[in-house]
């Protein structure tokens, strides 16, 4: 089999990473193939299927340079001037047939010279929670690292109890983060961040011509990416800086979660004590993390106070893109495409009468197109109230039901759902895995039969915590 490498970030300096063959596991076994993503890749699904050692890391395929990256980061707030990569591995990076280069790394590989004190695997929970967020966020438009194949390990792996371990193959446009910026300029090394600047230029913004025009493009995807999220209900969890892809991809599936009852201060991460990463904050947590990436880039841009002046005022910039791109997603889920002066104010009326009922997010704007949303509201009078305004607004738009269809998905992955997954792989039973997957491949076409993935959980099934990756 031949997977066509060109490994541009191992030919950076020796301290960008550590070079890092994947620990071997007891006995790999495929739990989930990612046959449209192989092929994407150049990739024969056929052959990858009889491979289940390449994807825990016992074979190296031709063309590999495996390492672990060195980043640091923001956690909560808290700075920490050494991560990396403690339980991936890049293995390198594959050239699509289409040209495009994505890396391919592994998750739960074992330990590296960035572990720590962790054991560098993961357990098959956050392994499957990733695989089927991660490729229902793609299904859904929105930009994220891929799910090219699961294993299990056939060892156990200690965490608040024994739990089956696995090794997901992640597939992304790039691994460089806020973080990886931070650990250079925590370091003082202009150099090393010079390199790195011209390497993200080179790979995903060709357009910009230096730092400040990098930061710029950066912001503008960073805006559009939130606001995504946040039309979709999606909570990250953990939006530290080294969990910002600066390719503007959704990166690092730990205790994230899609909402139900609509909520804005919503928070499902058990380590999330005050709210940090709260649906309402994401945005405002974007542009924090943008402004230390903003800070790391001071060194590459000449005398001070010019350039400080010039960083913040792109900083400056992200609240108007973030809400120009919110306004759009929203007014499209409830059927606009035409703006009018009056569309915000629709909007947040009704998401105010949403979250004063904790109406559930999902099924509300998609029953807006069916004519069901008012069953969402246990009082449906201030809904109504709403629609007659919302109706007169729509007499005025060419397709309306169309456009919510195509802004409003049926299916998101529910959590009550991924955790039924979990448990039922974890008993050896990966079909409602399986099932998942397939639903949430067309997320906005009603599917017959696959009603139970649309519902909201009832009472007993609600999950209210979701733990990290580790
Ligand atoms: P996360 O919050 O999941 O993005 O991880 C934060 C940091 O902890 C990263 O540097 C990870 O590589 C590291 N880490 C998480 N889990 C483990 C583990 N089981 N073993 C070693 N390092 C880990
Ligand atoms: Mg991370």
């Amino acid at each position: 089999m031949t997977f066509r490498f060109d490994n541009s970030y191992a030919r950076l300096p020796d301290r960008f990473y550590a070079r890092q063959t994947p620990v071997a596991v007891a006995s790999p076994a495929l739990i989930a193939l990612n046959h449209d993503l192989a092929r994407a890749l150049g990739l024969d699904p056929d052959a990858l299927a009889e491979r289940p050692d390449i994807f825990a890391g016992n074979s190296l395929p031709d063309g590999a340079d495996p390492l672990a990256q060195a980043y640091a980061g923001h956690q909560f707030g808290g700075w920490v001037p050494q991560l990396g990569d403690g339980r991936a591995v890049l293995l390198g990076e594959i050239l699509a047939p289409d040209g495009q280069r994505f890396d391919m790394a592994l998750k739960g590989s074992g330990q590296t010279a960035f572990s720590r004190r962790g054991d560098g695997r993961a357990w098959l929970g956050p392994v499957i929670r990733e695989y089927i967020t991660s490729e229902a966020m793609h299904a859904l438009g929105v930009p994220t690292t891929r799910a090219l194949a699961a294993v299990t390990t056939g060892e156990t792996i200690w965490r608040d109890q024994p739990r089956p371990g696995a090794v997901l193959t992640r597939v992304a446009a790039s691994h460089i983060r806020v973080g990886t910026f931070q650990y250079f300029a925590a370091r003082e090394d202009t150099e090393a961040l010079r390199l790195l600047t011209d390497h993200l230029i080179a790979r995903h913004y060709p357009h910009a011509d230096g730092p400040l025009a990098l930061l710029s493009a950066i912001i503008d995807r960073q805006a559009r990416l939130i606001a995504r999220w946040m039309s979709l209900g999606f909570i990250h969890g953990v939006m530290n800086t080294d969990n910002m892809a600066l390719s503007g991809e959704t990166i690092d599936y730990g205790p994230c979660a899609f909402m139900d009852g609509y909520d804005p201060k919503k928070v499902f991460s058990s380590i999330d004590q005050f709210g940090r990463y709260a649906y309402e904050n994401q945005p405002n947590i974007a542009l924090w993390n943008l402004a230390q990436l903003a800070s790391c880039l001071l060194p590459l841009m000449g005398e001070e106070a010019p350039a400080i002046e010039a960083l913040t005022d792109r900083l400056n910039r992200f609240p108007a893109l973030y809400e120009e791109e919110w306004l759009r997603l929203f007014r499209a889920k409830i059927g606009i495409t035409t703006p009018d002066d009056g569309d915000a104010e629709l909007i947040e009326t009704f998401l105010a009468r949403m979250a004063a009922q904790n109406a559930d997010f999902t099924r509300t704007f998609r029953g807006l197109a069916s004519g069901f949303a008012a069953n969402e509201f246990a009082d449906p009078a201030p809904f109504h109230a709403w629609a007659r305004d919302w109706h007169q607004r729509i007499a005025r738009e060419p397709y309306p039901q169309a456009v919510m269809r195509k802004a409003n998905p049926v299916y998101i992955p529910r959590n009550h759902r991924v955790e039924e997954a979990i448990q039922a792989a974890v008993q050896g039973d990966f079909s409602p895995f399986a099932r998942m997957n397939l639903v949430l491949k067309h997320p906005f076409d009603d599917q017959p039969g696959a009603e139970p993935y649309s519902l909201a959980p009832l009472e007993q099934e609600q999950v209210r915590r979701t733990f990290c990756g580790t």
